[in-house]
């Protein structure tokens, strides 16, 4: 039997499997009244005739109608809990079709048949038989050809009885059922297009909200996708964490996310260019997922900075470790299309909802605990504390102002005289930067200097200071020299040649009267440095070595490095006093710098005896507050009283 709904004409396959799965749904809601209606009009036939007909006429068929019925509500039962396929709602509806058509006929043969044994009751046989049948298209529903076919088989059955025993009751009984199988049959075929209509429609909205939330969905994929590396970005890693904090809000478990920034990245980007840094950055992001396979989720927050989030800490037995295992599995070689590139990276971990119970706080806070980590030594980690956020509020306070205050020219340099430690006649002035915030007060430069090299501002604050420094000291007599403090982070920027070259010929300040002072990590860099401070002091410029005697000061290359003085940490001085053996190291280190050709300059003068050891070391050269203590360059005595010794 064809099973398509009348009027439903839709020429895709999806529109007709809606259509079956809808109509079949109807069809088992049916199936609840119309079996049991069933069942009930066969057993009423069967009670009024059970004394006028034979037991074989009146039982076998009502009690197999009633067997077909109970297991069709039966399977009905059970189907409904299942899930279908279109094919099997064609199945079932194919099936169902067909039974209905077979107890319609069943039901007229045996109507039929019982009413030749009680003529007097025929129009009674009738009305229940036409009653069963008009029943019987709520329960085949909208498939108009079993509907017909049911109509017919029975409306034949009551024609036949009619025209046999010509019995007026059957015959209104007959025109009745007539005219009601005729309004249902045009009932039947105008709804079903209204039907399928609403279904087609129905399936149409859903196909469309598929489409659109599909769409959504790939739109915030690409939103939320970082394009280089193909993690998430930024935005979806702040989303992600937002997510879980809100998960974790009743109970507050804890999770911790980790900021990871790349050392020397950089410098990849400058020698071997943009390509292979975006190939560093991908293989570094493979590498990371690789590691937070199991643990958590990888995004790039941007440049060279990663991040990761740990959902499961119960399993992390130490975050520290963790993080120092992050490092460990970024930093092997990475070989890009033109050599071979080396970086380490730092990483700063903050800990839900101890360092916050938002997804900004907690990355500002896990970035803090990155610079505190960087601070604290290259390639480690560090966790957000509490304890430690004055500090760090005071650092991102005095990294905003230095950032105005550079611009706005609000720094300003300090000169502390060096002087003959024999005679005292003037040298040289160190400039020492000085800067007062409005909001932040007087600040050390040991303060803002390595915020300012964290920061990246140390370019802009080192050229700016300079040139105010050499302006000043073109004023100063010809024979007074100028020490300038440069930063490590000056000379790996490369620009340092540059800015002083540049500061030189702006302010006309001769060369050899300049001496840059660095502190000794400077020269632990690769020959590039080497060759920088080289071209400097090829045009005159001089190069010391500060603070010499704290870091890891090698004699073995004193003599190989671009070096012409030596100054003396202002520690050893302040235990010559009492220290014997610091005397012994101090008069040695002096005797060795002279041989190799260096002069020595000896800081943190602060009384007599110490001068007086000094000088007689034979280290030249005395600076500290003894001799004078740094001042505004108006304030600057020893200029006349050099001039007049
Ligand atoms: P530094 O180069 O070792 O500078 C000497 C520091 O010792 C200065 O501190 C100076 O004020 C202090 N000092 C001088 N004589 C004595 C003394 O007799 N006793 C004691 N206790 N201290 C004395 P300041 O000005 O606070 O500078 C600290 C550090 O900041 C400097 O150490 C230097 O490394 C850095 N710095 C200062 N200005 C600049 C700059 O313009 N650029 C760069 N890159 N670093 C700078
Ligand atoms: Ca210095
Ligand atoms: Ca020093």
């Amino acid at each position: 039997m064809a099973l398509k709904g009348a009027g439903h004409s839709s020429d895709s396959e999806l529109i007709q499997e809606a259509f079956l799965g809808a109509h079949h749904d109807m069809v088992l809601r049916a199936s609840w009244v119309f079996l049991p209606m069933v069942m009930v009009n066969f057993a009423s036939i069967a009670m009024v005739v059970i004394d006028k007909a034979p037991w074989w006429v009146v039982f076998p068929i009502p009690l197999a109608a009633v067997a077909v019925c109970g297991y069709q509500i039966w399977h009905a039962h059970k189907t409904t809990t299942l899930k279908l396929t279109p094919a099997d709602y064609r199945a079932t509806l194919e099936r169902k079709g067909n039974r209905a058509v077979l107890i319609a006929v069943a039901l007229s043969a045996w109507g039929i048949a019982v009413a030749a044994y009680a003529p007097q009751l025929m129009y009674f046989i009738a009305a229940v038989s036409g009653f069963t049948a008009i029943g019987s298209v709520a329960y085949v529903a909208y498939l108009q050809g079993p509907m017909r076919l049911i109509l017919g088989t029975v409306g034949i059955a009551m024609l036949v009885v009619v025209l046999v025993n010509n019995d007026y009751a059957t015959f209104v009984v007959a025109c009745c059922y007539a005219s009601t199988a005729l309004l249902l049959d045009v009932y039947v075929s105008t709804n079903s297009a209204t039907f399928s209509s609403v279904v087609i429609q129905h399936l149409e909205s859903q196909s469309k909200y598929q489409d659109s939330k599909r769409a959504q969905a790939e739109i915030s994929r690409i939103a939320n996708t970082d394009h280089l590396t193909g993690v998430m970005n930024r935005r979806g890693f702040l989303a992600e964490v937002e997510k879980l904090i809100e998960a974790r809000q009743q109970r507050q478990t804890p999770f911790a996310i980790g900021v990871i920034d790349l050392d020397g990245f950089k410098p990849v980007n400058d020698c071997y260019g943009h390509a292979a840094g975006d190939q560093v950055l991908t293989e570094i992001a493979r590498r990371l997922t690789d590691f937070a396979r199991e643990r958590g989720t990888v995004a790039r927050l941007g440049g060279d900075e990663f991040a990761v989030l740990f959902p499961y800490l119960e399993e992390l037995d130490d975050l520290t470790a963790i993080g120092q295992s992050a490092i460990a599995s970024l930093t092997a070689p990475i070989t890009v299309s033109n050599g071979v590139a080396h970086v380490s990276a730092s990483c700063g971990l903050a800990i839900f909802p101890e360092a916050g119970t938002t997804s900004n706080t907690l990355l500002e806070h896990a970035d803090e605990a990155l610079y505190a980590a960087k601070r604290h030594q290259r390639s480690s980690t560090a966790v957000y504390d509490k304890r430690n956020q004055q500090t760090v509020l005071r650092r991102s306070l005095i990294e905003q102002r230095l950032r105005r205050a550079i611009d706005s020219d609000e720094l300003y340099l300090e000169y502390q005289p060096i002087v003959d430690s024999r005679t005292g006649q003037l040298l040289s002035y160190e400039a020492l930067a000085r800067w007062h915030d409005a909001e932040a007060g007087m600040v050390s430069p040991a303060e803002f200097i390595p915020i300012a090299e964290t920061c990246g501002l140390i370019g802009s604050l080192s050229s700016r200071l300079l040139r105010q420094a050499l302006q000043t000291a073109a004023t100063w007599p010809d024979d007074v020299m100028l020490s300038f403090n440069a930063s490590p982070a000056n000379i790996s920027d490369n620009t340092l040649v540059v800015s002083v070259l540049a500061a030189l010929h702006a302010t006309k300040f001769p060369p050899k009267r300049l001496t840059l002072e660095l502190t000794e990590t400077a020269f632990a860099e690769s020959g590039r440095v080497r060759e920088m401070l080289e071209s400097l002091r090829q045009i005159g410029v001089r190069i010391a070595m500060d603070d010499f005697g704290v870091g890891y000061s090698s004699f073995a290359n004193l003599d190989r490095l671009p070096v012409d003085v030596l100054k003396l940490d202002r520690s050893f001085i302040a235990d010559v006093a009492n220290d014997e053996r610091r005397r012994h190291i101090v008069a040695a280190i002096v005797e060795m710098a002279q041989r190799l050709g260096l002069s020595c300059v000896a800081e943190g003068i602060e009384d007599k005896a110490q001068l007086d050891f000094v000088a007689q070391t034979g280290c030249k050269a005395a600076q500290g507050y003894l001799i004078g203590r740094p001042a505004r360059s108006h304030l600057l005595t020893h200029i006349i009283n050099s001039v007049a010794v």
